[in-house]
C-alpha cells in the first residue's frame, strides 16, 4: 500500500515508503551529514554548533536535528547554548542547571515540556558571538 505525504522539509508531495521525507531531502541530509562529520573530523571532533553552521553553510535547524537525533552527538562534541540561558551544552536542549530549576520549579511538567515534539514555532534567530 502507497501513502502520499507532504514532505515536511520542502513541502512536496511524495510517495512515502521508509523515510517520512521525500528522496531529495533524504539525499540532502546525507550529503550534510557527511559535510559535517567531515568538518567535525577535521576539527578533532569538537565544534560550536554556530561554527558548524557558519562554516558547511548547513542550516541551524538541520545540524541540530543531526544532533538530537544522535546522529551526530554519538560520535561527536558539538556545542550549543542551552534554550533558557547562554551556557553551552553538548546534549539534551538545557544545561543542568536549568534542567535542575525546571525539575524543582515545575515537577512533573518538566517532564512534559522534554516529550513535547520539536516544532515550536518560528525562533527568532539571535546570533551572539562571544
Ligand atoms: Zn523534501
Ligand atoms: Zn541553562
Amino acid at each position: 500500500m502507497q501513502t502520499i505525504v507532504n514532505c515536511p522539509d520542502c513541502g512536496r508531495m511524495f510517495t512515502k515508503y521508509y523515510s517520512d521525507k521525500c528522496p531529495d531531502c533524504v539525499q540532502l541530509e546525507e550529503a550534510q551529514f557527511n559535510i559535517i562529520r567531515e568538518y567535525l573530523r577535521q576539527r578533532g571532533g569538537k565544534a560550536k554548533l554556530e561554527e558548524i553552521v557558519e562554516d558547511t553553510g548547513v542550516k541551524e535547524k538541520y545540524v541540530m536535528r543531526m544532533v538530537r537525533n544522535r546522529r551526530l552527538s554519538s560520535e561527536f562534541a558539538i556545542e550549543y547554548k542551552c534554550e533558557s540561558c547562554p551556557e553551552m551544552i553538548t546534549e539534551g536542549r538545557h544545561c543542568k542547571k536549568c534542567n535542575d530549576k525546571l525539575a524543582a520549579t515545575l515537577g512533573g511538567v518538566a517532564e512534559k515540556l522534554v516529550a513535547q515534539p520539536e516544532k515550536t514555532g518560528p525562533r527568532v534567530h539571535d546570533k551572539l558571538r562571544g
